[in-house]
């Protein structure tokens, strides 16, 4: 049987990538799609999907090789989120989530942290969070106002995070903080789940990405060695920042499998369905709505795979690339799930029916990692930054603009 989304992407895989995406693909229809309902209703964390991704080494993708990762790609890397996406969102965030978590550690970490952490991140043994977010720090992320106060060789470090990811199941909490001895530079510490004043709170009810639960964390001074720093003092916002292009890059792929799957099911209901005395895909109107998410589904899967190869070389631009796919595949997610959620009629308003839980599961996409406002802002910004050091357009006269 062949697949409504073609497969061109996988011609730029190695042998051995498009073998794991391959496989995946296997675990996707036996397992993690038929799962994905059942994991959905129990929300919590999806161990079982987690164990299975660990087993198949699809959460080693994220590690270094000296750690048991793979190092994988962002090329192979989208493709298997971008297939777990298609079925189950909760399975792409345990994928997308490993990453976050532990990017800062791998890109920051002592050798001897990254000796004692890195192996058993990558074997789920251990479990991390990423602590960024505050109640008054959200798009606005530079006004954060956890302190870390220099204590001979510690930090004292006080403050409140909200919504974070597997804050309920981490060992170790990476927490973004500001210096209390300098407003301006950002710290990222490590910090034990059970050290004298971290509370955790109960796990806080969402609207959708169930099975992946989130909770707030408070700070009460607590103490740090500063050997648990990541980075260098200063480097906070950088770590993070490089832990959230990759973010970036896996929103926008999950959010392009959700889409692809919700065109898959409308697709397949336009088939089934007869209604005023022909097939529902048969009429022009369906057949142009098909056309048009297909179509715009094709154009944002070259635009993330773009940003993913541009991480992937290191290129400067590839933040600015991993801001533009992540704009575009989410907002188009939202848009492809609402349209194929109408064209299933009353049936995609059915809990049982995948598509309720694609809709529920295609916002978040919009809002985490920065939202699409922020997006827009960033990329705008910098168009307006870089037009004075571009090439004019030869069709201008010289001389300034206004003299038109
Ligand atoms: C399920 C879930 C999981 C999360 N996991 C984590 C995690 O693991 N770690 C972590 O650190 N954080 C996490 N977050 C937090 C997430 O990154 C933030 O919710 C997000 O950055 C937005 O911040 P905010 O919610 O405070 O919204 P606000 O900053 O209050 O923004 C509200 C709205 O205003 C819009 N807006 C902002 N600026 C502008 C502007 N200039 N112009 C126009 N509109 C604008 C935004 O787009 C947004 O829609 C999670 C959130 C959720 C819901």
């Amino acid at each position: 049987m062949s697949r409504l989304f073609s497969d061109h992407f996988l011609a730029g895989l190695t042998p051995d990538e498009r073998t794991l995406v391959e496989k995946l693909r296997t675990l996707c229809d036996t397992r993690i799609g038929p799962a994905a309902a059942r994991v959905a209703q129990d929300d919590v964390f999806a161990w079982d999907n987690f164990r299975l991704l660990v087993e198949e080494g699809i959460i080693a993708t994220a590690f270094p090789r000296e750690y048991g990762g793979t190092d994988s790609r962002q090329a192979v890397r989208i493709r298997l989120i971008e297939e777990l996406g298609r079925v189950c969102s909760a399975s792409a965030s345990l994928v997308t989530g490993a990453d976050l978590s532990t990017r800062a550690i791998t890109a920051g970490a002592s050798d001897e942290w990254k000796r004692r952490l890195l192996p058993g991140l990558c074997s789920g043994e251990l479990q991390a969070a990423f602590g960024l977010t505050e109640p008054g720090a959200g798009s606005d992320v530079r006004s954060l106002r956890t302190f870390m106060k220099r204590d001979g060789g510690d930090y004292i470090v006080t403050g409140e995070k909200k919504f974070i990811t597997r804050a309920g199941t981490a060992d170790w909490l990476v927490i973004v903080g500001r210096s209390a001895a300098d407003n301006e530079q950002f710290i990222a510490v490590l910090i034990h789940r059970d050290s004298p004043g971290v509370t955790i709170s109960d796990t806080v009810p969402k609207l959708g990405w169930y099975g992946v639960p989130i909770a707030s964390i408070v700070l009460d001074g607590v103490r740090v060695p500063c050997s648990q720093r990541l980075g260098a003092e200063g480097d906070g916002f950088a770590l993070a920042q490089d832990a959230l292009v990759r973010a970036r890059i896996g929103h926008a792929s999950m959010a392009l499998g959700r889409a692809i799957g919700a065109v898959e099911i409308a697709s397949a209901y336009a088939t089934d369905r007869n209604l005023f005395g022909r097939t529902l895909g048969s009429h022009q109107g369906v057949q142009w709505m098909l056309a048009d998410m297909v179509t715009k589904l094709e154009a944002s899967r070259a635009l993330v795979a773009t940003a993913a190869g541009k991480y992937d070389n290191g290129d400067e631009d590839a933040a600015i690339f991993a801001s533009m796919a992540k704009l575009h595949a989410t907002d188009l997610g939202m848009a492809v799930v609402t349209d194929a959620l109408q064209l299933t009629g009353g049936r995609g308003f059915l809990q049982d029916f995948p598509l309720s839980r694609f809709f529920r599961d295609a916002k978040l996409n919009q809002i985490g990692e920065g939202s699409s406002e922020v997006h827009k802002t960033v990329i705008g910004r910098s168009i307006v930054r870089r037009i004075k050091d571009c090439d004019r357009n030869p069709a201008l006269r010289d001389g300034p603009l206004t003299d038109y």
